[in-house]
């Protein structure tokens, strides 16, 4: 009766995943291993849970997940939807110069953030390697004039490090990027040496101990947590129709509100504003060639399911 495992059932938050197994941070800001119960539950980092300790056992049990406030989606293979992680205030987006910049990968978290209706910025890493600096400041600004926050930085160097660190203060905050632009090193800096990366990752019950992990979240200055979600070599948003496709890029969203036709596609309608203002350079061309390429995808998505 003493012990602390006897507790009732209560809520936790997901701070890591590795498969079926999961690291909970309890109310009284313990970490434990837990289990899932049944094969329907499907915790993802971020998810609040009602869990449970298990008796005689070191784990606890996952027994239900509380309605989520948003989730990062992507679809998979076969084109149904993956939940990467849920309870995000951010979104943070990481390109760098090595591996060369898609900006076209940026901009489709970026559709995700406005999807899960959630504030964005992007970060544009090893500015410490030589890259071109007009083609940088030009695509950054591209970001900025719409209202999203950018920033280089270094995190070889530190370069902004305490910028970064002021924007994803006092939220829980999802960094995203294509594998090798410098995520984790970014998330190291900003934890310190806390060594907080290693504990969350090696702690364990004997069982499952350095499983691949899926994503962690981790804590850093100024009351932020960073998810470090696992690298990608491509990503795409679940965008189900071509609705979706418009309100997930700001400005096309906005300007699209002047057209002709209330149903405009921005794509070869008469008296369409958005493609005047790509004309004028009011809209980025590169942004609305963006928006163009993920129509055609979503569609194919939709032909798939
Ligand atoms: P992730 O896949 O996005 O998590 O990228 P990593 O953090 O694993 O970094 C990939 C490689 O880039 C590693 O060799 C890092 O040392 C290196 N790296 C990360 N940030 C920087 C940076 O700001 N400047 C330089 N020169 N190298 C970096
Ligand atoms: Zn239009």
């Amino acid at each position: 009766m003493s012990n602390n495992k006897d507790t009732q059932t209560g809520q936790a938050i997901v701070i890591a995943t590795y498969s079926r197994e999961m690291n909970l941070r309890l109310a009284s800001g313990d970490v434990v291993r837990a289990r899932i119960k049944g094969r329907k539950l499907k915790p993802v980092c971020g998810d609040r849970v009602q869990a449970q300790p298990l008796e005689n056992e070191p784990e606890w049990l996952i027994c239900a997940i509380d309605k989520r406030g948003n989730e990062l989606t992507r679809p998979n293979l076969r084109g149904q939807i993956e939940v990467l992680a849920a309870n995000i205030d951010f979104l943070c987006v990481v390109a760098a110069s090595k591996p060369t910049a898609d900006w076209f990968i940026v901009d489709r978290y970026l559709c995700s953030a406005e999807l899960m209706h959630v504030d964005a910025a992007v970060v544009y890493n090893k500015s410490d390697l030589e890259h071109n600096i007009a083609e940088t400041h030009a695509a950054l600004a591209d970001y900025s004039r719409i209202g999203y926050a950018t920033l280089t930085s270094s995190a070889k160097t530190g370069e902004n490090m305490d910028q970064l660190e002021a924007m994803l203060a006092n939220k829980t905050s999802i960094i995203v990027g294509q594998s090798g632009v410098g995520k984790s090193s970014l998330i190291n800096r900003l934890t310190g040496d806390s060594g907080q990366r290693t504990a969350v990752v090696s702690e364990g019950t004997g069982e499952g101990k350095h499983t691949t992990v899926n994503s962690v979240m981790l804590e850093i200055g100024n009351n932020g947590k960073v998810i470090d979600s696992p690298g990608v070599r491509d990503y795409a948003p679940v965008t189900q129709t071509n609705v979706e496709v418009i309100s997930s890029f700001r400005e096309i969203r906005e300007t699209g509100q002047n057209c002709r036709f209330a149903n405009c596609q921005h794509i070869k309608e008469p008296n369409c504003a958005v493609k005047e203002a790509v004309d004028s350079g009011d809209i980025s061309r590169r942004r609305y060639e963006s928006y163009r390429r993920l129509i055609v995808f979503s569609e194919q998505l939709a032909r798939k399911r």
